[in-house]
């Protein structure tokens, strides 16, 4: 089952329904619902991605390229394992579950103001 929430825009009443996680569905072809969002700006897309093994040591990999600036293994640089925001070029972060008392700040896509949550929801 896979988890959600909305959001509203007190400017312009746009909603926004951001996912998580699997359905019943996604989750027989390895499909993860995750949020990419932007620190600096707070532009968001909420993704569809592949899952399926991530070895250990990749991870690692990919965490000592990010934080030290250590060369990734060929193999590692094929796969994009962040986006870059649109908007404003930053490295944008990746949201996997709801964490209601540390949402980042979204923006709305339409007026560009700071959304507001509304309620959580389940999905499958
Ligand atoms: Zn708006
Ligand atoms: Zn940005």
């Amino acid at each position: 089952m896979g988890s959600g929430f909305w959001m509203n825009c007190p400017k312009c009443k746009e909603r926004y329904s951001f996912s998580f996680g699997a359905g019943f569905l996604t989750f027989t072809k390895n499909i993860e619902r995750v949020v990419y969002y932007c620190p600096k700006c707070g532009n968001w897309e909420n993704k569809e991605i592949k899952t399926g093994p991530t070895p250990e040591k990749s991870l690692k990999a990919l965490e000592d390229f990010l934080e030290k600036g250590v060369p990734l293994p060929e193999l590692l640089k094929k796969k994009r394992h962040f986006e870059i925001c649109q908007k404003c070029k930053s490295r944008m972060k990746t949201m996997k579950d709801i964490d209601i008392d540390n949402l980042p700040i979204l923006v709305c896509k339409k007026c560009n103001e700071k959304l507001k949550y509304d309620m959580a929801y389940c999905w499958d």
